[in-house]
């Protein structure tokens, strides 16, 4: 079942048909071809490690406010999800990364009518700058050392991701020359066994 339904079209206005599309009924426009295939969500997190630290952000505002996490948010229509982890930090902390590789997905599909949302996290490299906060997503920051981060209450995803960190990865690479459909659309895949050596 679909989170939501909709009466009328988002795009040209007229009303909307149910139909059987794809195995499910759905919602059609029969003027513009708007098909309502479901509510989806992405996010992005990052996992910064700077001088045997992590850097961790402390949430202002619900959903876990006073927790600490790994700095990151939604990414934007029409933007890469190696650009939006990059944004977010600096938006959150004022530091310019870079991401080196891709170590977890956490996928929570859409339940109890919430839209399916996947969250993509990455393991960033340091590049620039000092870390102050934006006072209004973030009540505080820093770069924290293992044992520094024992005490803290820690939002159980980010910890998880931590332990994947401290372990070597393959890496990822970004692929050029594939045909896909979107000017914007991004293949990455995992560095091959002849480029890790
Ligand atoms: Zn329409």
């Amino acid at each position: 079942m679909h989170p939501h339904s909709y009466r009328f079209c988002p795009h040209c206005g007229h009303s909307l048909k149910t139909e059987r599309l794809g195995g499910q009924p759905r919602e059609r426009c029969e003027t513009c071809g708007f098909v309502h295939w479901g509510d989806f969500t992405v996010g992005v997190g990052g996992v910064l490690w700077h001088q045997g630290k992590i850097l961790l952000v402390q949430r202002a505002q619900n959903p876990g406010q006073g927790m600490w996490t790994i700095p990151g948010g939604y990414v934007e229509q029409g933007e890469r999800i190696e650009d939006a982890i990059i944004r977010e930090i600096r938006e959150e902390t004022h530091l310019e990364t870079k991401a080196l590789s891709l170590i977890g997905v956490r996928d929570r599909p859409g339940e109890d009518g919430r839209p399916h949302d996947l969250y993509v996290i990455f393991l960033m490299c340091y590049l620039s700058g000092e870390p102050t906060s934006d006072e209004n997503e973030i009540a505080d920051l820093g770069f924290f050392t293992p044992d520094e981060t024992r005490n803290m209450p820690i939002a159980s995803l980010t910890l998880s991701m931590l332990e994947v960190a401290a372990a070597p990865l393959p890496g990822f690479e970004p692929v050029s020359g594939v045909k896909m459909i979107g000017n914007l659309s991004q293949l990455y895949r995992c560095l091959s066994w002849d480029k890790l050596g």
